[in-house]
């Protein structure tokens, strides 16, 4: 198709990263087909409302809304999640905090109790809701900060028919569960961890588009691991995790600031796939 051309060669002059495929989806989306669909029917000529539909499309991506803010959706985890410009698009990265997690209950063998789980600043709640999927028994309470977070987040649970296993509540961090009695047997959270000063390094649509409050971990992206860290342990059961993700080059000082809070069983790390420490883990000491 020459307007799929012609857009592919639009979108790299304005700097776009996958402008082929971008331009797919996006007359995909127009058109009401999928990728594969356009391919079989390659030749067929635009409607005019198609093409207006696909023009406004374009202006959007080159103004560099996110494809996904586009669509209204990410995959992560294979699953579907709805997004808007309210919540982080789930990252591939993050994947990686929920196999961890997951290693934690092993499926084979029958866990006799409920799994309690807390994971703090749910987003669009594709942690807890993955989670939530994979796990037997398993009951989340889910906090955020931001209201339009959390119905996005208890939209995308109940898509996937986990909504009464997670329990979403507002506020600040910990806040939520600070009078709860309950023990978590894991703590765990993709908090806003981006220096203050790397913003102006960002891609567009991270920098200008993407939720602040999402992203922004002050000055030296550690702000939020300063206020987790010191309340996490009292929430946990004994033997319970906490499991934070983290940005380049953080795990040394937020596994420095778990020990310090005497809690924890010496962290251990996990790399992503480029290479870089995103995962930091601790166990809650069994101490009486
Ligand atoms: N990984 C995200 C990014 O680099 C940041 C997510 C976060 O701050 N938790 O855009």
């Amino acid at each position: 198709m020459r307007v799929l051309n012609w857009t592919t060669g639009h979108f790299l002059e304005n700097g776009i990263e996958n402008p082929r495929l971008d331009a797919e989806v996006l007359l995909a989306r127009s058109l009401r087909t999928n990728r594969l669909g356009l391919y079989l029917e390659y030749d067929k000529p635009l409607e005019k409302e198609e093409l207006t539909e696909y023009k406004k499309l374009i202006k959007r991506r080159i103004k560099r809304e996110p494809l996904q803010y586009i669509v209204g959706y990410q995959e992560f985890w294979s699953l579907k999640f709805k997004v808007d410009r309210g919540v982080l698009i789930p990252r591939p990265e993050t994947e990686i905090l929920v196999e961890e997690a997951l290693k934690v209950f092993p499926q084979d063998k029958p866990w006799s109790k409920t799994i309690n789980i807390l994971e703090i600043g749910t987003g669009s709640g594709a942690v807890a809701v993955t989670l939530a999927k994979e796990l037997q028994g398993v009951f989340i309470i889910a906090t955020d900060i931001s209201d339009r977070a959390l119905h996005i987040a208890r939209e995308n649970a109940k898509n996937h028919g986990v909504e009464r296993h997670i329990t979403f509540l507002k506020g600040d961090l910990l806040r939520p569960v600070r009078r709860r009695i309950e023990f978590f047997d894991l703590v765990i959270s993709n908090p806003p961890y981006i220096p203050g000063a790397d913003f102006q390094r960002l891609e567009p649509e991270v920098r200008d588009i993407e939720p602040r409050i999402a992203l922004d971990g002050g000055k030296e992206g550690l702000r939020f691991y300063r206020q987790i860290l010191p309340q996490a342990g009292k929430h946990l059961a004994k033997g319970g995790w906490l499991m934070l993700e983290v940005g380049k080059g953080q795990y040394q000082e937020v596994s420095k600031l778990m020990e310090y809070t005497g809690d924890f069983l010496p962290p251990s790390t996990v790399k992503d796939l480029s290479g870089i420490e995103r995962v930091v883990s601790a166990q809650k000491k069994d101490k009486e």
